[in-house]
């Protein structure tokens, strides 16, 4: 069944979701939609009731990843399976044991007229030969077809394998640039087909060749450029600085460990909390499963480390400081620590 009417934006695979109901005789099924796919979810859920006949619960929390899916609260609410729409599985991802789990990625619908457009002006600014892709999981049905682009007009073109955490071949998530590292000797260059400026940036830090960025849907060209990294840690260097002026006084740490199932790090933030004890800094370790500033700020700390979504501490801080809250990646606490070195810095990837 298509779904235009309610997402013309999006590709769902609507009978995919209905077969995986009726094929394994589901009769209590929780669905987890992403936060842009949400205002329409209640339309689908009824015509998703009507082709299987099940009873289908929409799980309203917010939804921002694979690493938080609601496999648990499925048991507790006694359905027989979960639905995932809008993000591919984290295979190496904790889930709980007896909640069947059907993931649905769901692409993002491009005019080919604007992606061809961009292609060929990408092809004017590539000087390299040897070009990788990578992309989110709403592009990742593009990679072949640019691929094949890409040849056609005589570059050789690499998709890297997938890592722990990503399911696709050329896939990058904001915790992880395992594909693209996976093929940095093989190429001079990379493509990264999608909007923002966070995976580019993960990419180039990981790998430190040029990344170029083709927005498919506004066929918008752009460079991720060395001095944007540089600007980067310039700003996470004065919040490491704050950090440690804080510590200096005497200010007690907070570590969270999330509990969302693909977030949860407790071997990690255990180890942080002996690297603090081992400088002599007061520590205590919190569990949330959403985090936000002002939870952190009813607890009374300034400092905390975030062992959570690295996307977190990178693109809240301000919320945080907003607060009196300096909130730092775990890569973060060590360069505080003086157990790293700044010129070392990382994003906090591929757990
Ligand atoms: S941990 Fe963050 S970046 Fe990784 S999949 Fe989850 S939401 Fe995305």
């Amino acid at each position: 069944m298509d779904l235009s009417d309610i997402y013309p934006s999006f590709n769902i695979d609507f009978d995919g979701m209905a077969e995986a109901i009726r094929d394994n005789g589901y009769k209590k099924v929780l669905v987890q939609v992403p936060e842009g796919l949400k205002r329409g979810a209640p339309h689908m859920i009824e015509k998703l009731e009507k082709a299987t006949g099940a009873s289908i619960l929409l799980d309203g929390d917010p939804c921002f990843g694979a690493c938080d899916n609601s496999s648990t609260k499925a048991t507790e609410m006694g359905m027989d399976a979960l639905i995932h729409l809008g993000h591919s599985d984290i295979p190496s991802m904790e889930r709980h044991p007896s909640m069947p789990i059907h993931f649905f990625p769901v692409g993002m619908k491009v005019d080919r007229k604007i992606l061809n457009e961009g292609i060929r002006e990408l092809l004017t600014s590539v000087r390299e030969d040897r070009i990788g892709l990578a992309t989110t999981v709403q592009h990742i049905h593009l990679l072949n077809e640019i691929k094949v682009m890409l040849k056609v007009a005589g570059k050789i073109v690499h998709i890297g394998q997938p890592g722990k955490r990503e399911f696709f071949p050329g896939q990058v998530l904001g915790c992880s640039f395992h594909s693209p590292r996976s093929i940095a000797s093989e190429v001079e260059a990379f493509l990264y087909i999608g909007t923002g400026r966070f995976h580019p940036m993960g990419m180039f830090f990981s790998i430190r060749k040029n990344v170029y960025c083709l927005d498919p849907m506004t066929g918008r060209i752009s460079i991720f450029e060395a001095r944007e990294m540089d600007r980067f840690v310039r700003v996470r260097h004065s919040q490491i600085t704050r950090a440690q002026n804080l510590m200096d006084k005497g200010e007690r740490v907070g570590i969270i460990l999330c509990e969302k199932p693909g977030q949860k790090r407790s071997t990690l933030a255990t180890s942080l909390s002996e690297e603090l004890d081992g400088k002599g800094i007061k520590n205590e370790m919190i569990v949330m499963d959403h985090i936000s500033p002002m939870k952190v700020k009813v607890l009374g700390f300034s400092i905390v480390v975030s062992t959570a979504c690295p996307r977190i501490a990178i693109d809240d801080h301000r919320s945080y400081s907003g607060e009196g809250i300096v909130i730092l990646t775990p890569v973060e606490l060590r360069i505080a620590l003086g157990n790293m070195d700044i010129e070392d810095y990382l994003l906090d990837e591929e757990w």
